[in-house]
Protein backbone atom coordinates (compact mmCIF):
# COMPACT_ATOMS: atom_id res chain seq x y z
CA UNK A 1 0.00 0.00 0.00
CA UNK A 2 1.88 3.11 -1.32
CA UNK A 3 1.96 6.28 1.32
CA UNK A 4 -0.36 8.90 1.33
CA UNK A 5 -0.38 11.85 -1.43
CA UNK A 6 1.91 14.46 0.50
CA UNK A 7 0.36 17.90 -0.29
CA UNK A 8 2.93 20.51 0.18
CA UNK A 9 4.60 18.56 2.97
CA UNK A 10 1.73 17.55 4.61
CA UNK A 11 -0.02 14.22 4.42
CA UNK A 12 -3.50 13.58 3.55
CA UNK A 13 -5.73 11.42 3.68
CA UNK A 14 -7.33 9.77 0.55
CA UNK A 15 -10.69 9.70 -0.49
CA UNK A 16 -11.70 6.21 -1.71
CA UNK A 17 -15.13 5.66 -3.54
CA UNK A 18 -16.03 2.19 -3.50
CA UNK A 19 -18.96 0.48 -5.22
CA UNK A 20 -20.95 -1.96 -3.50
CA UNK A 21 -23.46 -4.59 -4.29
CA UNK A 22 -26.99 -3.89 -6.41
CA UNK A 23 -29.08 -6.86 -4.09
CA UNK A 24 -27.27 -9.42 -4.12
CA UNK A 25 -24.07 -9.21 -1.41
CA UNK A 26 -21.47 -11.28 -3.34
CA UNK A 27 -21.20 -8.81 -6.06
CA UNK A 28 -18.37 -6.62 -4.32
CA UNK A 29 -14.42 -7.09 -5.03
CA UNK A 30 -11.71 -8.36 -2.25
CA UNK A 31 -10.60 -4.91 -2.90
CA UNK A 32 -13.44 -2.93 -1.91
CA UNK A 33 -13.54 -5.37 1.16
CA UNK A 34 -9.84 -4.64 1.97
CA UNK A 35 -10.30 -1.19 1.94
CA UNK A 36 -13.37 -0.80 3.53
CA UNK A 37 -11.63 -2.86 6.46
CA UNK A 38 -8.62 -0.74 6.52
CA UNK A 39 -10.17 3.17 6.03
CA UNK A 40 -10.53 5.49 8.97
CA UNK A 41 -13.99 6.26 8.39
CA UNK A 42 -16.76 5.52 6.12
CA UNK A 43 -19.32 7.87 4.78
CA UNK A 44 -22.29 5.79 4.01
CA UNK A 45 -25.80 7.07 2.54
CA UNK A 46 -27.73 4.76 4.96
CA UNK A 47 -25.50 3.63 7.40
CA UNK A 48 -28.54 1.03 8.77
CA UNK A 49 -28.47 -0.44 5.01
CA UNK A 50 -24.47 -0.42 4.97
CA UNK A 51 -23.85 -1.72 8.38
CA UNK A 52 -25.95 -4.85 7.31
CA UNK A 53 -23.20 -5.25 4.44
CA UNK A 54 -20.19 -4.85 6.56
CA UNK A 55 -21.67 -7.28 9.23
CA UNK A 56 -22.07 -9.80 6.80
CA UNK A 57 -18.25 -9.77 5.92
CA UNK A 58 -17.61 -8.99 9.89
CA UNK A 59 -15.81 -5.13 9.13
CA UNK A 60 -16.41 -3.01 12.32
CA UNK A 61 -15.28 0.55 10.62
CA UNK A 62 -16.97 3.81 12.01
CA UNK A 63 -19.63 4.46 9.94
CA UNK A 64 -20.80 8.35 9.53
CA UNK A 65 -23.78 9.07 7.29
CA UNK A 66 -23.83 11.27 4.20
CA UNK A 67 -26.85 11.49 2.30
CA UNK A 68 -28.63 13.98 -0.01
CA UNK A 69 -30.10 15.94 3.47
CA UNK A 70 -26.70 16.06 4.60
CA UNK A 71 -24.57 16.45 2.19
CA UNK A 72 -23.89 20.43 2.73
CA UNK A 73 -22.74 20.29 6.29
CA UNK A 74 -21.20 16.81 5.96
CA UNK A 75 -18.94 16.83 3.18
CA UNK A 76 -16.97 19.62 4.59
CA UNK A 77 -16.46 17.92 7.81
CA UNK A 78 -15.38 15.09 5.74
CA UNK A 79 -12.90 17.18 3.96
CA UNK A 80 -11.41 18.75 7.28
CA UNK A 81 -11.04 14.74 8.29
CA UNK A 82 -9.16 14.16 4.98
CA UNK A 83 -7.24 16.83 5.59
CA UNK A 84 -6.07 15.33 8.66
CA UNK A 85 -4.61 12.27 7.03
CA UNK A 86 -8.09 10.04 7.84
CA UNK A 87 -8.60 7.66 4.85
CA UNK A 88 -12.31 7.71 3.88
CA UNK A 89 -14.36 5.34 1.71
CA UNK A 90 -17.46 6.69 0.35
CA UNK A 91 -20.33 4.59 -0.40
CA UNK A 92 -23.86 4.47 -1.35
CA UNK A 93 -26.78 2.27 -1.37
CA UNK A 94 -26.26 0.52 -4.10
CA UNK A 95 -23.82 0.08 -6.48
CA UNK A 96 -21.14 2.96 -7.50
CA UNK A 97 -21.09 6.17 -6.17
CA UNK A 98 -22.05 9.25 -7.42
CA UNK A 99 -23.99 7.77 -10.25
CA UNK A 100 -27.66 9.06 -9.62
CA UNK A 101 -27.15 9.38 -6.10
CA UNK A 102 -25.00 12.03 -3.55
CA UNK A 103 -21.88 11.07 -3.86
CA UNK A 104 -21.09 13.63 -7.08
CA UNK A 105 -21.28 16.35 -4.11
CA UNK A 106 -18.44 14.96 -1.64
CA UNK A 107 -16.11 14.41 -4.96
CA UNK A 108 -16.69 18.06 -5.94
CA UNK A 109 -15.39 18.77 -2.76
CA UNK A 110 -12.40 16.83 -2.59
CA UNK A 111 -11.20 17.67 -6.01
CA UNK A 112 -11.71 21.30 -5.44
CA UNK A 113 -9.65 20.87 -1.56
CA UNK A 114 -6.67 19.07 -3.55
CA UNK A 115 -7.78 15.44 -1.86
CA UNK A 116 -6.54 12.22 -3.60
CA UNK A 117 -9.69 10.81 -4.89
CA UNK A 118 -9.24 6.85 -5.41
CA UNK A 119 -11.51 4.17 -7.63
CA UNK A 120 -12.82 1.01 -6.03
CA UNK A 121 -14.87 -0.13 -9.00
CA UNK A 122 -18.13 -2.71 -9.21
CA UNK A 123 -21.22 -3.19 -9.56
CA UNK A 124 -23.79 -0.25 -11.29
CA UNK A 125 -27.26 -0.57 -12.00
CA UNK A 126 -26.91 0.92 -15.38
CA UNK A 127 -23.95 -1.33 -16.72
CA UNK A 128 -25.23 -4.56 -15.35
CA UNK A 129 -28.79 -3.46 -17.16
CA UNK A 130 -27.50 -3.00 -20.36
CA UNK A 131 -24.89 -5.76 -20.51
CA UNK A 132 -27.76 -8.33 -20.50
CA UNK A 133 -30.16 -6.35 -22.00
CA UNK A 134 -29.23 -7.41 -25.85
CA UNK A 135 -29.59 -3.62 -27.52
CA UNK A 136 -26.94 -2.34 -28.78
CA UNK A 137 -24.36 -1.29 -26.27
CA UNK A 138 -21.08 0.22 -28.62
CA UNK A 139 -22.63 3.53 -27.33
CA UNK A 140 -25.24 4.27 -24.54
CA UNK A 141 -26.71 7.36 -23.05
CA UNK A 142 -26.99 7.48 -19.25
CA UNK A 143 -30.03 9.22 -18.72
CA UNK A 144 -30.62 8.30 -14.74
CA UNK A 145 -34.20 9.85 -13.59
CA UNK A 146 -36.49 11.76 -15.14
CA UNK A 147 -37.96 15.13 -14.01
CA UNK A 148 -41.60 14.66 -12.29
CA UNK A 149 -42.88 17.51 -13.82
CA UNK A 150 -44.67 16.80 -17.06
CA UNK A 151 -43.22 19.79 -19.52
CA UNK A 152 -39.66 19.03 -18.22
CA UNK A 153 -40.20 15.28 -18.67
CA UNK A 154 -41.35 15.88 -22.36
CA UNK A 155 -39.02 18.61 -23.25
CA UNK A 156 -36.01 16.49 -22.32
CA UNK A 157 -37.65 13.01 -23.92
CA UNK A 158 -38.13 15.64 -26.81
CA UNK A 159 -34.21 16.45 -26.62
CA UNK A 160 -33.36 12.30 -26.47
CA UNK A 161 -35.70 11.68 -29.71
CA UNK A 162 -33.00 11.99 -32.34
CA UNK A 163 -30.15 10.44 -30.17
CA UNK A 164 -29.04 7.33 -32.02
CA UNK A 165 -27.91 5.18 -29.26
CA UNK A 166 -29.24 2.94 -26.04
CA UNK A 167 -30.88 5.23 -23.80
CA UNK A 168 -30.49 4.44 -19.93
CA UNK A 169 -33.08 5.45 -17.45
CA UNK A 170 -33.50 4.76 -14.05
CA UNK A 171 -36.96 5.11 -12.20
CA UNK A 172 -38.91 4.19 -9.15
CA UNK A 173 -42.05 1.71 -9.75
CA UNK A 174 -44.34 3.81 -9.01
CA UNK A 175 -43.36 6.15 -11.74
CA UNK A 176 -42.83 3.31 -14.50
CA UNK A 177 -45.29 2.83 -16.17
CA UNK A 178 -45.96 7.06 -16.83
CA UNK A 179 -42.70 6.83 -18.20
CA UNK A 180 -42.87 4.43 -20.26
CA UNK A 181 -46.56 5.73 -22.00
CA UNK A 182 -44.52 9.40 -22.30
CA UNK A 183 -42.04 7.50 -24.22
CA UNK A 184 -43.92 5.43 -26.80
CA UNK A 185 -45.78 9.37 -27.36
CA UNK A 186 -42.38 11.13 -27.51
CA UNK A 187 -39.91 8.69 -28.88
CA UNK A 188 -42.33 6.43 -31.00
CA UNK A 189 -42.75 2.46 -30.06
CA UNK A 190 -39.09 1.08 -29.80
CA UNK A 191 -37.51 -1.91 -28.67
CA UNK A 192 -36.85 -1.99 -24.84
CA UNK A 193 -36.09 -3.26 -21.89
CA UNK A 194 -37.14 -3.36 -17.99
CA UNK A 195 -34.43 -4.81 -15.81
CA UNK A 196 -36.16 -4.72 -12.59
CA UNK A 197 -34.58 -6.42 -9.12
CA UNK A 198 -31.17 -7.23 -10.76
CA UNK A 199 -29.17 -9.65 -9.11
CA UNK A 200 -31.97 -10.29 -6.18
CA UNK A 201 -34.16 -13.04 -5.33
CA UNK A 202 -37.29 -11.19 -7.84
CA UNK A 203 -35.26 -10.41 -10.65
CA UNK A 204 -36.65 -10.09 -13.74
CA UNK A 205 -36.14 -8.95 -17.17
CA UNK A 206 -38.64 -7.89 -19.53
CA UNK A 207 -37.80 -7.36 -23.12
CA UNK A 208 -40.91 -6.32 -25.96
CA UNK A 209 -41.53 -2.80 -27.95
CA UNK A 210 -42.41 0.06 -24.86
CA UNK A 211 -46.13 -0.57 -25.57
CA UNK A 212 -45.91 -4.47 -25.25
CA UNK A 213 -43.78 -3.70 -21.86
CA UNK A 214 -46.39 -1.41 -20.66
CA UNK A 215 -49.45 -3.45 -21.88
CA UNK A 216 -47.25 -6.48 -19.74
CA UNK A 217 -46.92 -4.21 -16.76
CA UNK A 218 -50.14 -2.75 -16.78
CA UNK A 219 -52.06 -5.74 -15.65
CA UNK A 220 -50.24 -6.25 -12.59
CA UNK A 221 -51.59 -5.02 -9.72
CA UNK A 222 -48.49 -3.78 -8.41
CA UNK A 223 -44.67 -3.04 -9.47
CA UNK A 224 -42.45 -3.40 -6.93
CA UNK A 225 -38.47 -3.65 -6.58
CA UNK A 226 -35.81 -1.37 -8.22
CA UNK A 227 -35.97 -0.56 -12.30
CA UNK A 228 -33.69 0.35 -14.74
CA UNK A 229 -35.13 0.95 -17.87
CA UNK A 230 -33.35 0.71 -21.85
CA UNK A 231 -34.85 1.99 -24.91
CA UNK A 232 -33.37 1.26 -28.36
CA UNK A 233 -31.59 4.23 -29.65
CA UNK A 234 -33.16 6.14 -32.71
CA UNK A 235 -32.31 4.16 -36.19
CA UNK A 236 -30.76 5.64 -38.89
CA UNK A 237 -33.63 4.58 -41.25
CA UNK A 238 -35.82 6.83 -39.03
CA UNK A 239 -33.53 9.48 -39.03
CA UNK A 240 -33.79 9.67 -43.10
CA UNK A 241 -37.56 9.64 -43.33
CA UNK A 242 -37.79 11.89 -40.72
CA UNK A 243 -35.57 14.42 -42.40
CA UNK A 244 -37.44 13.98 -45.64
CA UNK A 245 -40.41 14.66 -43.81
CA UNK A 246 -39.06 17.77 -42.21
CA UNK A 247 -37.92 19.22 -45.57
CA UNK A 248 -41.10 19.14 -47.53
CA UNK A 249 -43.15 20.38 -44.70
CA UNK A 250 -40.29 23.16 -44.72
CA UNK A 251 -40.65 23.58 -48.61
CA UNK A 252 -44.76 23.46 -48.38
CA UNK A 253 -44.59 26.00 -45.26
CA UNK A 254 -42.27 28.41 -47.24
CA UNK A 255 -44.58 27.95 -49.77
CA UNK A 256 -47.03 29.71 -48.01
CA UNK A 257 -50.37 28.95 -49.92
CA UNK A 258 -50.77 25.35 -48.23
CA UNK A 259 -52.50 24.97 -44.81
CA UNK A 260 -51.05 22.77 -42.30
CA UNK A 261 -54.36 20.47 -42.58
CA UNK A 262 -53.47 19.89 -46.26
CA UNK A 263 -49.79 19.61 -45.78
CA UNK A 264 -49.89 17.14 -43.10
CA UNK A 265 -52.27 15.25 -45.29
CA UNK A 266 -49.98 15.18 -48.10
CA UNK A 267 -46.52 14.38 -46.36
CA UNK A 268 -48.13 11.52 -44.40
CA UNK A 269 -49.81 9.98 -47.27
CA UNK A 270 -47.25 10.27 -49.30
CA UNK A 271 -44.48 8.58 -46.83
CA UNK A 272 -47.19 6.25 -45.10
CA UNK A 273 -46.79 7.46 -41.79
CA UNK A 274 -49.61 8.66 -39.31
CA UNK A 275 -50.77 11.71 -39.06
CA UNK A 276 -49.89 12.83 -35.59
CA UNK A 277 -46.41 12.82 -35.95
CA UNK A 278 -46.62 14.64 -38.78
CA UNK A 279 -48.85 17.00 -37.29
CA UNK A 280 -46.44 17.56 -34.36
CA UNK A 281 -43.59 18.70 -36.96
CA UNK A 282 -46.01 20.71 -39.25
CA UNK A 283 -47.52 22.95 -36.01
CA UNK A 284 -44.13 23.81 -35.45
CA UNK A 285 -42.60 24.83 -38.75
CA UNK A 286 -45.77 27.18 -39.39
CA UNK A 287 -45.84 28.24 -36.22
CA UNK A 288 -42.11 29.85 -36.90
N1 LIG B 1 -25.42 4.40 -7.81
C1 LIG B 1 -26.32 3.36 -8.23
C2 LIG B 1 -25.72 2.54 -9.37
O1 LIG B 1 -24.50 2.54 -9.51
O2 LIG B 1 -26.45 1.87 -10.08
C3 LIG B 1 -27.69 3.90 -8.59
C4 LIG B 1 -28.33 4.71 -7.52
S1 LIG B 1 -29.91 5.32 -7.92
C5 LIG B 1 -30.26 6.27 -6.49
C6 LIG B 1 -30.97 3.95 -7.66
C7 LIG B 1 -31.63 3.46 -8.96
O3 LIG B 1 -30.77 2.51 -9.61
C8 LIG B 1 -32.93 2.70 -8.73
O4 LIG B 1 -34.03 3.58 -8.62
C9 LIG B 1 -33.02 1.86 -9.98
O5 LIG B 1 -33.48 2.63 -11.07
C10 LIG B 1 -31.53 1.51 -10.21
N2 LIG B 1 -31.23 0.22 -9.54
C11 LIG B 1 -30.55 0.05 -8.38
N3 LIG B 1 -30.48 -1.25 -8.06
C12 LIG B 1 -31.11 -1.92 -9.05
C13 LIG B 1 -31.37 -3.29 -9.29
N4 LIG B 1 -30.98 -4.22 -8.43
N5 LIG B 1 -32.04 -3.64 -10.42
C14 LIG B 1 -32.46 -2.69 -11.30
N6 LIG B 1 -32.22 -1.38 -11.13
C15 LIG B 1 -31.58 -0.99 -10.02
Amino acid sequence: MPLNLLTNGKKQGRLFVVATPIGNLEDITLRALRILREVDLIAAEDTRHTRKLLSHYAISTRLVSYHDHNKESRAPELIEKLKGNWDIALVTDAGTPAISDPGYFLIGKAKEGGIRVVSVPGACAAVAALSISGLPSDRFLFVGFLARKKKKRTEVLQGLKSKGMTLIFYESPHRLLRTLADLVSVVGDRSAVVARELTKYHEEVIRGSLSEILATLSDRDRIRGECTLLVEGRKEKEFKSDELVVDELERLAKEGSVSVKDAVRTVAGKHGISRGRVYREALRLWAS
